[in-house]
């Protein structure tokens, strides 16, 4: 026999063994015992909640003439044709792909014929919001005037997509997603009933991962099992779920925390290394931050929705981190999450994070040294200083802000300080006196140099400096000096307030190519407007050098070959991410 899926072989048969919808299941039972039974449902809530299991348990129920209690019997011939779906008249429709007017169209054609073995004809219509308007509307017409015993349970995981006269004809429920302990009871009865060894922690880490969903969960489950013999073990949990270890999620935290860039880099690169996905262990950083808050306020909510395993570096970072500095995180932590869906380098995003976080960590009170992390020293010095010459100057801004009444009242009543880093951004000048001489004297020739000893530049830097050149690279260079694009503005800026970095690049060309080139940084969505700036200047000079000479030239000629000496045809125009 072919293996059958976990969550089909386990599939709720009565309303008793749903998991995690207890009120739900309670009214549906108390509608069929006391003959209350409404023509229409919705059932609304996230995916693999339990949505259609319920919709099939109660059309058994209605229908089972051994009911008991609101239970089907699960053993009547009606029972089992409907588990089977071989009853005609209960009608499974998925509306995903069976969206079209003339689907519904039939229905409201035979939904007048009376049921031929059941007591009820009973319409299951999963994902009912994908129904196109058409459709709805013949829907409608349906449910404005039922027939006798047929009853439609319209089921999906988006409600507010469904028309409001949809909604105002069904008795609504609203399916919860299953909190991760239920999940984890679910699962362990499984696996005891398959007599299936198991790792306890590795079965937590699933249930985690699952988000509510139960099918989801034996999903995951069934996947971590192929991976096993006959066992669940939690580095497969770990493989399957794509989760990161706690010990380590509580390490990186730390060090952010502790404001120890250089070692969460460090951490973050073996996280990356071990091939976990960087969206996914973004959630997982939310999700361990978002715990340390709530365990600030609520203990033994997280207690529970740990399952009971509070480990005591994390109980330590909650005790030791003040809830200002969660918050900031997590804002941080939402805002890249969103930059990621759009990226083709999450891995960039997640060191960008982490410099981000560990800056937070850095600024936001004293460096909360964590039992993983308790000799790691503060990074960089030089950047302390930027920093807080910069929280320094916020201060002032702040205090100015309050003297002027005018601005005052535009200040948002909370007047708080915004985190550094976004003050920063995009304030950053380029320094045009020290790019134009270099465009003067560039050639393309010694641009192919640097571009090709470039990789083993970034090699020789430190684990910082190079997360922070990692996305650069040189579009021009002279005799004079050599200017570095960003593909990133943040990247820029922390570039150009980083003298260290400037020394050890300048070092590094001088040992590679025998002169301390000069290193200017530009951002690589403001190099195209300083190049045109440049040759527009530079015009002028060729076209007054050319009118004495030939007059009739083409103007553009020069123009066009000196942009092309300059930075080669390949770099002209810039990608966008
Ligand atoms: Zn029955």
């Amino acid at each position: 026999m072919a293996y059958q899926a976990l969550y089909r072989v386990w599939r709720p048969q009565r309303f008793e063994d749903m998991i995690g919808q207890g009120v739900i299941t309670r009214t549906l039972k108390n509608a069929i015992t006391t003959n209350q039974i409404s023509h229409a449902y919705l059932f609304a809530g996230p995916r693999g909640t339990g949505k259609t299991s319920a919709a099939k348990i109660f059309a058994k129920a209605i229908n089972c003439h051994h009911q008991v209690d609101g239970e089907p019997c699960n053993e009547c011939e009606t029972c089992r044709a409907i588990t089977d779906g071989t009853l005609n008249d209960v009608i499974e429709i998925d509306a995903a792909s069976n969206n079209g007017v003339e689907e519904i169209r039939d229905i409201r054609d035979k939904v007048k014929y009376a049921p031929t073995v059941a007591d009820y004809k009973v319409y299951i219509i999963d994902e009912v919001h994908m129904l196109s308007t058409g459709a709805f509307n013949a829907l409608l017409k349906t449910l404005e005037e039922p027939p006798a015993n047929v009853i439609f349970i319209l089921a999906t995981t988006e409600p507010h997509k469904i028309p409001a006269t949809i909604i105002s004809r069904t008795q609504r429920f609203d399916f919860k997603r299953i909190a991760a302990s239920d999940s984890y009871e679910r699962m362990i009865y499984i696996l005891n009933q398959k007599d299936v060894t198991y790792d306890e922690q590795a079965v937590k880490v699933i249930a985690k991962a699952a988000e509510g969903g139960m099918r989801d969960a034996l999903s995951i489950l069934d996947q971590a099992l192929s991976f096993g013999d006959n066992e669940i073990t939690l580095d497969n949990a770990l493989l399957v779920t794509g989760s990161v270890a706690h010990e380590l999620l509580a390490t990186f935290v730390g060090q952010t925390l502790a404001g120890d860039t250089k070692a969460a880099l460090a951490t973050l690169q073996s996280v990356l290394e071990a091939g976990k996905d960087a969206e996914r262990f973004t959630e997982d950083i939310i999700g361990y931050a978002r715990d340390l808050l709530l365990y600030q306020q609520a203990p033994q909510l997280v207690e529970e929705a740990e399952m009971g395993s509070v480990s005591d570096d994390f109980q330590a970072l909650a005790k030791q981190t003040p809830a200002q500095t969660m918050y900031a995180m997590i804002n941080e932590l939402n805002a890249i999450q969103q930059q990621m869906r759009y990226t083709t380098h999450p891995d960039v995003y997640l060191e960008i994070l982490t410099i981000k976080l560990a800056e937070i960590g850095q600024q936001q009170g004293q460096p909360a040294p964590t039992p993983t992390v308790a000799a790691a020293p503060v990074a960089e010095p030089a950047a302390v200083k930027v920093l807080q010459r910069e929280v320094e100057q916020l201060q002032q801004t702040v205090k100015q802000l309050q003297a002027t009444p005018a601005a005052a009242t535009t200040a948002t009543p909370a007047a708080k300080p915004k985190p550094r880093v976004a003050k920063s951004s995009g304030t950053k000048e380029v320094n045009l006196a020290k790019v134009y001489p270099v465009l003067g004297s560039a050639t393309r020739e010694k641009l192919n140099q640097l571009q090709e000893v470039w990789p083993d530049l970034l090699n020789s830097l430190s684990v910082t400096q190079r997360a922070v050149m990692k996305v650069s690279q040189p579009v021009a260079a002279a005799d004079s000096g050599v200017i570095v694009a960003f593909d990133y503005s943040f990247l820029y800026q922390r570039a150009t307030t980083d003298n260290e970095l400037t020394d050890a690049l300048e070092n590094g060309l001088d040992r590679m190519i025998g002169t301390a080139l000069p290193v200017v940084f530009v951002p690589k969505d403001e190099w195209p407007v300083i190049r045109k700036n440049y040759l527009a200047a530079h015009q002028a000079e060729l076209q007054d050098h050319s009118d004495s000479e030939a007059p009739k030239q083409p103007e553009t000629a020069p123009i066009v070959s000196k942009a092309e000496e300059l930075f080669g045809k390949d770099i002209v125009e810039v990608k966008p991410d």
